[in-house]
């Protein structure tokens, strides 16, 4: 294999580098905007690289995506029709379940109803609910979201699961019907990936579905819950609280409505990460395979945006 380019505006150059190294003895890796000669780049390691950054890459065999949503990789002008594949490691895996069962647990237990008290020295008693009287909605159940749903499932929430094709998860009802899921969450987790089919997906009519006063956690993309009426939600009450951690525009903008609201709980984009020793593996595997002409792992299909 030639030479692997990495660029990240996230992650740890040096780091890659060297887990990279260690997992395949005598890599080539060049770092961006220090690429030498693009001719002799055969593997990409990316996130969210700028537009035109593959174009002088006229041997590329490989894009490895430096986490698991590719949507900044599908529909660009400037890639080869080489294989893309994305991370996975349970890591990240354990990481995003920590994250929705926190988020879900912080309503489904009142905590930030006390965070509130306690702000007004308050000593504010309510009675807690049985967790398997609050319905929880998960919205996609891949890698990440299925292991969430059984989580939650396997904690008692009654979990009610939304996929393209129906997945059988213990614990966890599965719908094919979107509204269906909608009309019976009291809190909703998206963890959908960011396609042409799933941009806007949880829009005005969606949010107006759900039960009022209903808990939404986005850990997804941003675009799959539009802001706009998102906040006219939040704002009516329609939806009672929201976490996010993700947004249209990231770093959310200072000034921006989420950051005043108390019935919002932001956070920066990291439901979930993957470290450089944990996937460095994979990505050598990975390298290796395509260098045999076999299809590299947890190959994303881009056809189908994920
Ligand atoms: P996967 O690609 O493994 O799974 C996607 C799931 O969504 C599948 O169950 C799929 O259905 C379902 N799905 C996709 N499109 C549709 C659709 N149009 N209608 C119904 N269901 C659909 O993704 P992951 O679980 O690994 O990750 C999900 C997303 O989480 C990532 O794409 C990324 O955007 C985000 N993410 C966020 C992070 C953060 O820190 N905030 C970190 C990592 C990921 P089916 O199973 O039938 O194919």
């Amino acid at each position: 294999m030639g030479a692997v380019a990495f660029h990240s505006g996230l992650d740890d150059p040096e780091a890659w580098g060297r887990a990279l190294a260690a997992a395949l003895p005598g890599v080539d890796f060049r770092v961006s905007p220090n690429l030498g000669d693009p001719a002799e780049i055969e593997a990409a390691l990316v996130w969210r690289p700028p537009a035109g950054f593959f174009a002088p890459m006229r041997n590329l065999k490989l894009v490895v995506n430096l986490g698991a949503g590719v949507d900044s990789l599908v529909g660009r002008d400037d890639l080869p029709p080489v294989p893309i594949a994305r991370l996975n490691d349970p890591g990240m895996v354990q990481l995003m379940t920590s994250y929705v069962v926190f988020a879900v647990t912080r309503y489904a237990r009142d905590i930030h109803l006390f965070e509130r008290a306690q702000r007004r020295g308050e000593w504010q008693y309510i009675h807690p609910r049985a967790l398997g009287g609050i319905s929880v909605g998960v919205l996609g159940l891949g890698e990440l979201g299925g292991p969430a749903a059984a989580a939650l499932a396997g904690m008692g929430y009654r979990v009610t699961g939304w996929s393209r094709s129906p997945k059988e998860i213990p614990g966890v009802r599965w719908e094919a019907s979107l509204d269906a899921v909608l009309a019976g969450s009291e809190i909703l987790v998206v963890l959908v990936p960011l396609t042409p089919g799933t941009r806007g997906l949880i829009g005005a009519r969606e949010l107006a579905l759900l039960p009022p006063g209903a808990k939404l956690v986005n850990a997804c993309r941003g675009a799959v819950v539009p802001e706009g009426p998102l906040l006219a939600a939040l704002q009516q009450g329609q939806v009672g609280e929201a976490t996010l951690d993700v947004f249209d525009t990231e770093p959310l903008p200072p000034g921006h409505p989420f950051w005043a609201m108390p019935n919002v709980l932001i956070t920066p984009h990291l439901a979930s990460i993957t470290v450089p020793e944990a996937a460095a593996m994979d990505v050598a595997e990975s390298i290796r395979r395509v260098g045999r002409g076999e299809p590299p792992l947890h190959q994303v299909n881009p056809a189908r945006g994920y």
